[in-house]
């Protein structure tokens, strides 16, 4: 009798390492690039319900049996701090400001040697509250996302009525001293696409900076259309309309937000064209998900299940082999412009943006 026949989930040993991998302990792949960013989904769950995300009535959450628990995943941030090279952790989701524990599974990341770098990406909701005990946890960076400053428009992008709370954690979140915070804007034609000039003057008389994200084929509901995304070339349109830009000199390396100056500096915008000049030649990412699997890319088609592995029994170094050969295989390109694209199965919310 096998194990499968007893109910028994069959555990993946650690994989063969591919013979062509080099004997690297790094997360490196086979074009030479190196993973040493490790974006975490903390929850699938949200408390808004952008358009251009999820569906109205939100999608079937992940069940709570699956979601890596807080031991779990410091288990994993270890491996792959002490192990694998990863120097960066961004928290993301979902709205990770729902998953309990948050401030600790940050201290704890902190604590790590040598220390991460520490960043939560949150729609801001409830960051008001919460602002002091994540900048004392130890988070460096953050990056709050609204995508208006009108009330109305707000609740319909997100069908919530929020925009009032994401303002507050701003602001609490300046208060707390928290500094670069960072605003993500999607802009949507015909919805915000006038908004470009206020946002960015919003952003710098408070001293946020602000980036504009094209929108990409992760929605829940499969609805985006490239000819409907406003381009990083609209955007910068837009935004010539209200301020002069000129290139930031200063080195993007891995970051994915072409960077501008606005009016001469000190202020700087940032354009995220994922879509229209992908930077993936420079991605240094790896992806885990809130249940334990390994992503090479947001595009990717196919994961890696480290939560098997964590459950039956393997070793760190098992797993960190499992993670280097999940890396390995990752492709050159997201191929959003190849006639076969096809979308992912999991949503952005699911796969942590
Ligand atoms: N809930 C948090 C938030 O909104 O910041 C974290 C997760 S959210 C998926 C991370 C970022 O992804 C947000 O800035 C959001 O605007 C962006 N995003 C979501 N769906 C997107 C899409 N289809 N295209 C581009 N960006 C998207
Ligand atoms: Fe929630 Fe973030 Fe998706 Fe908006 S973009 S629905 S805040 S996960």
């Amino acid at each position: 009798m096998t194990a499968l026949d007893l109910g028994i989930p069959a555990v993946r040993r650690a994989a063969p390492r591919d013979p062509a991998r080099p004997a690297d302990p790094r997360l490196i792949d086979s074009f030479g690039r190196v993973a040493t960013d490790l974006r975490i989904s903390l929850t699938d769950r949200c408390n808004l319900r952008c358009s251009y995300c999820m569906p109205a009535e939100g999608l079937d959450w992940m069940p709570r049996a699956e979601q890596l628990t807080d031991d779990e995943l410091l288990r994993l941030i270890t491996i792959a701090v002490r192990d694998l090279g990863v120097e960066e952790l961004r928290f993301t989701g979902g709205e990770p400001l729902l998953r309990k524990g948050l401030e600790g599974i940050i201290a704890a990341s902190a604590a790590l040697e040598p220390r991460p770098d520490i960043s939560l990406t949150t729609n801001g909701v409830g960051l008001a509250r919460r602002a002091e005990a994540l900048a004392a946890a130890g988070v460096n960076r953050l990056n709050v996302s609204m995508d208006t400053l009108q009330e109305e428009r707000f609740a319909s992008i997100t069908r919530r009525d929020r925009l009032s709370d994401v303002l507050d954690g701003l602001a609490g979140a300046r208060a707390a001293g928290l500094n670069p915070i960072k605003i993500n804007t999607v802009l949507l034609r015909g919805v915000n696409d006038d908004e470009a000039v206020p946002l960015l003057r919003f952003a710098i008389d408070n001293g946020y900076e602000l980036r504009f994200i094209e929108q990409m084929p992760l929605d829940a509901q499969h609805g985006w259309e490239r000819s409907e995304m406003v381009t990083a070339g609209e955007v910068m349109q837009r935004l010539r309309e209200g301020f002069e830009l000129t290139p930031d000199p200063t080195e993007r390396g891995g970051a994915p937000a072409e960077r501008w100056l606005v009016d001469g500096g000190p202020a700087v915008v940032g354009v995220i064209a994922s879509v229209t000049r992908p930077f993936c030649g420079a991605c240094d990412r790896t992806r885990l998900t809130a249940d334990g699997q390994i992503r090479s890319c947001l595009f990717a088609r196919t994961e890696t299940d480290l939560r098997a592995l964590l459950r039956g029994g393997s070793t760190d170094a098992e797993i960190a082999d499992v993670w280097r050969n999940a890396m390995w295989g990752k492709l050159a390109g997201h191929g959003i412009d190849d006639p076969g694209f096809l979308q992912p199965d999991r949503p952005m919310s699911a796969i942590g943006g």
